[in-house]
This record gives C-alpha cells, sequence and structure tokens, in this order.
C-alpha cells in the first residue's frame, strides 16, 4: 500500500463569489504531524524536528497556531490545528487539519507553503475514505454511505445513509456470509470425512439453511424502498399534447425547467426535475404527448413517454378539463398492467377554464395554482404508500452495486440447491459467499475499489 503523506482541501474551493468563512485543509499519511509542526514552527523546516516538539499541540486537541511558509517563515494565516495519532483517527493513519480563514489567497498561500515541503502530495478523490477502508475502519457499504450522506438532498436520504455508514448494511450482509460459511463447514465435512459418522440429516440441515438463506436475499431482492429513496422516486407526467404536462412541471418545479408552448407535440423528449416532496426526493419526468401521429420526432417522444411511464414508480394523467377528459382518463387507466390505482394520480387541469367535480380526480389550473395544495398531498401519500411498501425491520437494499452481487448469490444459492454432488454444492455456496464478500468488501476486487472511490469528492 503506498504510503505517502496527502492532503486535500476538505471544504468547497473558496471562489471570488463565494469566499466561505473557513477553509479546511486536511493531511493523512505517515508525516501528517511534521506537517503541523514545519507550517506552525518558524525555521523548523530543515532544522529537523522531535517527537515532542512544543509546536506539536497534544492529539485531538485544538489549538491556535500562526501558518508560516516553512522556507522564508512569513506568516500566511492564523487559525485552529489539530493531529490525530495512528491508529486513533478516521483513516487509521496519522491525520492533521488546519482550519484557516476562507478565500482564495489564503488557501493558495498554504497550498504554496504545503508544497514547499516536497514530501505530501494532492489527494485524489475518495482517497481519504479509501484510505480508512484498507486500515479496516469500515467496509464498502459503509463507505458508499459516506458519499451518499454527502450527496443527500433530502430527509429521508439523508437518514437511510446515515443508518448504512452505522453499519446496517454491514452486519446485515456479513451475518448471511457467516450463515453460509458455516453451512460451507458443514458441507466441507461431508467431503473430507465421507467415511465417518457425522450426525445424520446433515443433507437436510445444510439444504434448510440453504433455502433460508435464499429466501431472506430474494425477500431483500423485492424490497425497492432503498434504492427508490437513494436515487429518487421516479414519477412520470403523461397525458394527451396541450392538457399541460411542461406547464404543471414548471409550477411543480417553481422554475422554468420545461419548454410550455402554444402548438401541440412541442415537449418531444424527457425532461426531469428533482424535488423534495416531504423529505422523499422525487424525479418528475415530463415526457411528451401521448397520441398517435404521423410527425417522427414526435412518435419517438410518444414511445418514450410509454416506456418512461412503464419504469416509473408512479403516474400522474394530466387531463385537459376543456376536452372530453372523461373518455381519455377510462383509456388510459384501463390498463391494469400500466396503472396503479393505488399510487396513480389523475389530474384535471385547466379548471379555471371548466370547473371539475369528479371523485378521485385532482382538479388543478396549472394556471393559476389552484389546487395545487391537492396535489402536493396526493403525491406526498403516494410516495409514502410507495416506500413503505413492503417495509422489513431490515435495511433496505440501497445500491445497484449490491443488487447485482445479491443477485449472483441468489443464483449460486439455488444451484447448490440442486446440485447432483455434495463438493458442486460446497462450490457453489462458496460463490455465493463470494458475490457477498464482494459486497462489504471482505472479498477484495482492486477494479472494483477503483470505481467506487473516484466517484467520490477530493477532501473525502
Ligand atoms: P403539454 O403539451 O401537456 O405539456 O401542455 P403545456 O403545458 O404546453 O400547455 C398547453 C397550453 O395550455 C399552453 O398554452 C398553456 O399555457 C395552457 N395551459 C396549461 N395549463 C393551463 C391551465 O391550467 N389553464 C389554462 N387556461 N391554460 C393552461
Amino acid at each position: 500500500m503506498e504510503n505517502t503523506t496527502i492532503y486535500a482541501l476538505g471544504t468547497p474551493a473558496p471562489s471570488r463569489a463565494r469566499p466561505g468563512a473557513l477553509s479546511v485543509i486536511r493531511f493523512s499519511g505517515p508525516r501528517a504531524a511534521e506537517v503541523l509542526i514545519f507550517l506552525t514552527e518558524p525555521h523548523a523546516f530543515g532544522r529537523g524536528h522531535s517527537a515532542r516538539d512544543p509546536a506539536l499541540p497534544p492529539p485531538r486537541r485544538m489549538a491556535l497556531r500562526t501558518l508560516v511558509d516553512p522556507l522564508t517563515a512569513e506568516a500566511i494565516d492564523r487559525g485552529l490545528v489539530v493531529w490525530f495519532e495512528a491508529p486513533h483517527s478516521e483513516t487509521g493513519e496519522t491525520m492533521a487539519e488546519l482550519h484557516l480563514h476562507g478565500g482564495r489567497a489564503v488557501a493558495n498561500s498554504a497550498f504554496a507553503a504545503i508544497q514547499k515541503l516536497g514530501f505530501c502530495r494532492l489527494a485524489e478523490p475518495g482517497e481519504f475514505t479509501r484510505r480508512a477502508f484498507e486500515h479496516n475502519k469500515l467496509d464498502l457499504t459503509e463507505a458508499e454511505a459516506i458519499a451518499d450522506l454527502v450527496a443527500a438532498e433530502t430527509d429521508q436520504q439523508r437518514r437511510q445513509a446515515l443508518q448504512q455508514m452505522d453499519g446496517a448494511l454491514h452486519r446485515l450482509y456479513e451475518d448471511w456470509r457467516t450463515l453460509g460459511l458455516r453451512t460451507l463447514a458443514h458441507l466441507e465435512a461431508a467431503i473430507d470425512f465421507p467415511d465417518e459418522d457425522l450426525p445424520s440429516g446433515i443433507g437436510d440441515e445444510v439444504r434448510e439453511s440453504i433455502t433460508a438463506l435464499r429466501a431472506e436475499i430474494a425477500g431483500h431482492l423485492e424490497d425497492k424502498r432503498g434504492e427508490r429513496l437513494r436515487e429518487g422516486l421516479g414519477i412520470a407526467i403523461i397525458g394527451p399534447p396541450n392538457a399541460g404536462k411542461s406547464s404543471l412541471l414548471n409550477l411543480l418545479a417553481r422554475r422554468e425547467a420545461a419548454i410550455v408552448s402554444e402548438t401541440a407535440g412541442t415537449t418531444r423528449d424527457v425532461i426531469e426535475v428533482h424535488l423534495d416532496l416531504g423529505g422523499w426526493p422525487v424525479v418528475l419526468a415530463d415526457t411528451a404527448g401521448l397520441r398517435r401521429t404521423g410527425d417522427a420526432i414526435e412518435q419517438e417522444g410518444v414511445r418514450r413517454a410509454l416506456a418512461r411511464a412503464a419504469t416509473a414508480d408512479l403516474r400522474l394523467l394530466v387531463l385537459d378539463a376543456t376536452n372530453d377528459w372523461k373518455t381519455a382518463m377510462a383509456e388510459l387507466t384501463a390498463d391494469s398492467g400500466r396503472w396503479d390505482p393505488s399510487s396513480d394520480i389523475v389530474v384535471v387541469n385547466k379548471i379555471d377554464l371548466q370547473p371539475v367535480d369528479f371523485a378521485g380526480v385532482v382538479a388543478l389550473s396549472a394556471k393559476s395554482g389552484a389546487g395545487l395544495p391537492e396535489l402536493l398531498a396526493r403525491l406526498q401519500h403516494s410516495a409514502a404508500v410507495l416506500m413503505e411498501q413492503g417495509a422489513a425491520a431490515a435495511p433496505p437494499l440501497t445500491r445497484a452495486r449490491h443488487r447485482e452481487a445479491l443477485i449472483d448469490a441468489e443464483a449460486a444459492l439455488g444451484r447448490a440447491l440442486v446440485a447432483p454432488e455434495v463438493a458442486l454444492a460446497a462450490e457453489d455456496l462458496r460463490l455465493a459467499m463470494r458475490a457477498l464478500g464482494r459486497i462489504t468488501g471482505t472479498v477484495r476486487i482492486d477494479e472494483l475499489l477503483d470505481v467506487i472511490f473516484r466517484d467520490f469528492c477530493i477532501g473525502k
């Protein structure tokens, strides 16, 4: 493992428009404490240092220091510094932090001073968290949760990320792996000592525990709440052209996100807007009008709209109050394969032109905003219905990466159950456990680590 001392700005890069009150620069690696000495004690650089250097405050205690240029001893800023002894730090290595005043000149001078030391390098995205993983401070699911927490936009997303960061998924997957490994040990005993008197019925016992584990994984795979929460609940706005879909999207987003036009069929592409609906994150997609048409481009839009609506978690059907909306509603909601009455919503728009009073539908004027509170309440209710569907005590699956590995594990367990020989069953069980180990990082795959940590921000 590489052992350089790395550093990065932990706070956003200061810009002229938004300087920020503080800039935090963090270091991790064997020479992190030395960095503090050389940057806070004039003329220490070159003279060397000792472990009991007076410039170094006690570990984990903040101290006020003047930051100096290591070569010229010129003062750069005054701020708080702190350091952590290995392994009692976030990364498990010696770490240090400089809490400086915000602003570009301070950050630039501090970076120039750090470069003069000549033994630190800028961290890559996610490198601090990766080092924490390398030092067993956290597993991959917990590392991913840190990225999710930083990216969380709504309260519910934040809660889920925090639960995962606290090891909820780590424990779940590791428990499954422990269980599987124990079962594997039984199988291997049967292979290694076929003549010995193992307790009778071991075959059944193994079969039962594999079946139970497989059922648990299958149940976990069914639960879509975690991914919905992490990625946002997909809502498709569908309906005939000119019903007011774009106007509704704009009303909801309170900004001009979609093209609103007088001519039918102008919203040809799918436009997405992210919203926070009472803590539930939603991704609202405006689709082209549903209409049979000779126009090739619009037809493509309609095709995409239908495809989008089919994969969406929730459909919002917008109809025009001044048109024959009841027929349109009957047509579009008749297909139970495409329409889910427990969560999908019918909106009848333009009630400023034609009042509507009909049970079950939301009457709206995208123009005046009348009916919007009711629509938001319905949306929030539908979101809650979808998010709480099949709510179990176990923490939900949150990522496609985990899903892929779990599908592999479930399939391997299925094969183990029908394997014609004990040795083959053992091999399948081993593969299933490897798949589970890939999720937490117990089974290490370096290319996978590169992909995971590349998505982090620098300084994390
Ligand atoms: P889309 O094709 O379904 O996306 O419909 P648009 O949002 O582009 O709206 C079509 C036309 O209806 C535009 O001229 C809008 O200004 C108008 N419109 C949309 N909502 C309302 C409404 O609530 N009342 C009235 N009077 N006009 C509306």
